[in-house]
């Protein structure tokens, strides 16, 4: 059994009082889920002395492993590094290679002399092992005691993530020894969690113990991670590997990739792959479709552009939407997103179009037209097919499942699948 636990502990009033998410904590832990180490807790504490020293008190019971991050700064709330220079029973001495580097930052980028409060960064306690901040004025420290090493880190999420990455880790790597971790992830679409549970409960149920899988369902799909964790990297890689074929194969309806890969991603290769294009006609999503796809590099070999019709009117004139349709049916219709999609794909000349209209909310239902329908419209050279949704989240969350099941429907009618 692996006893090695990490607690990660944040330290800021801002943390406290929800003005600054806590997202160091979150990128710690992943790091070391990544090589193994569980994290027992992550505490967040204010800028007050005692609850600090109560927080690593609580934690050496139980870790081996504590990482803090904050008040590590030049100002009078940033209290660690005095914190622990007491805690540990050390006193603060300058850092050379620290001092160069602060000098450095300060005469070379800022181009601004240095003042004393700054020159104090470079002090640590004598009781620590310097860890290099190469991003930033505060040095990482490490501290151990009792075979519990203490990792002390500044709380500027950038600095944080590179001494994450190059100090913690491999430190921990050499000084513990980790069970080795091998993930595998796929994407679903089209099938809620409850029922994918369902669906694959004999799967999940036949899985060995040190293998588990994960539901991480958002944005109307479903994500299914596999970890597992062994002593022998190569059995290992076999085993997860074998479970993530086995799993593929129960999910094989639902299955959008098994790769650890967005739905836009998914389509951009399709589309890249086949050099064909696609261009959008967004009503309720407001240019959102358009956003997600030209928003990672190389977008440009397979988005042409899209047309932002939220008013009917551009509906009407740019997209050719039959002012009859609008009156009858309405905007929030099969016939209006077909329109959409066929328009939109023949005036921008593009293989492939994608359309929707629909009720994002707040308010803006009728008695036939609740809250979240949508509709959803593709369209190739060939057809139209359209596909209504009913949504159930507030606007912004609307937004982002119907763009997602846009383009999911895209991926179907471009693999054949509708
Ligand atoms: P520096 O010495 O570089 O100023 P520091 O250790 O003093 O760093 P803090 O003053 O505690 O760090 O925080 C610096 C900034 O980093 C804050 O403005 C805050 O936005 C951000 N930050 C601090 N803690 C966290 C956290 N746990 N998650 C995300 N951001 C954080």
């Amino acid at each position: 059994m692996n006893l090695i636990q990490a607690t990660i502990i944040t330290i800021g009033d801002e943390l406290l009082i929800g003005q600054v998410i806590d997202t160091n904590s979150a990128f710690i832990a992943q790091a070391l889920f990544k090589i193994g180490i569980p994290v027992n807790s992550r505490i967040a504490v204010g800028d007050n002395k005692k609850d600090i020293i109560n927080a690593l008190d609580t934690a050496s019971q139980k870790s081996k492993i504590i990482i803090l991050t904050g008040g590590l700064g030049p100002t009078a709330d940033d209290i660690t590094k005095p914190l622990l220079n007491e805690y540990f029973g050390g006193k603060m001495v300058v850092h050379q290679p620290s001092l160069d580097h602060i000098t450095y930052i300060f005469e070379t980028i800022h181009k601004r002399p240095m003042i004393e409060r700054n020159r104090k960064q470079a002090e640590v306690p004598d009781v620590c092992e310097v860890l290099f901040n190469e991003k930033g004025t505060a040095p990482g420290m490490l501290f151990k005691k009792e075979g519990v090493y203490y990792f002390s880190l500044p709380g500027v999420p950038h600095e944080m993530r590179w001494l994450t990455e190059n100090q913690v880790i491999p430190v921990i790597q050499k000084s513990f020894t980790t069970n080795f971790i091998a993930h595998k992830t796929l994407l679903t679409a089209g099938i809620g969690e409850s029922f994918l549970a369902e669906h694959i409960a004999h799967f999940e149920k036949a899985l060995p113990a040190n293998i588990k899988l994960a539901y991480l369902p958002n944005i109307g799909m479903v994500r299914l991670r596999l970890t597992g964790s062994g002593q022998d990297e190569k059995v290992l890689a076999k085993e997860v590997n074998a479970q993530f074929e086995a799993l593929k194969e129960a999910v094989k309806e639902y299955l959008v990739t098994d790769a650890d890969e967005t739905m836009e991603i998914v389509v951009a290769n399709l589309l890249k792959q086949r050099k064909q294009t696609v261009s959008t006609a967004e009503s309720c999503t407001g240019g959102y479709i358009g956003h997600l796809l030209s928003k990672n590099a190389g977008s440009s070999q397979f988005y042409t552009g899209g047309i932002i019709s939220y008013d009917n009117r551009i509906k009407t004139e740019f997209l050719d939407v039959p002012t009859e349709i609008l009156l009858t049916v309405g905007a929030v219709s099969k016939e209006a997103v077909e329109q959409m999609a066929l328009a939109v794909r023949k005036k921008m000349n593009t293989d492939y179009a994608i359309s929707v209209s629909g009720i994002m909310g707040p308010s803006g239902q009728t008695d036939e037209k609740p809250l979240g329908m949508v509709w959803v419209g593709v369209a190739s050279k060939e057809k139209v097919v359209s596909k209504v949704f009913y949504l159930r989240f507030d606007r912004l969350r609307n937004i982002e499942v119907t763009a997602n099941q846009a383009i999911n429907l895209l991926r179907l009618l471009i693999i054949n699948k509708i």
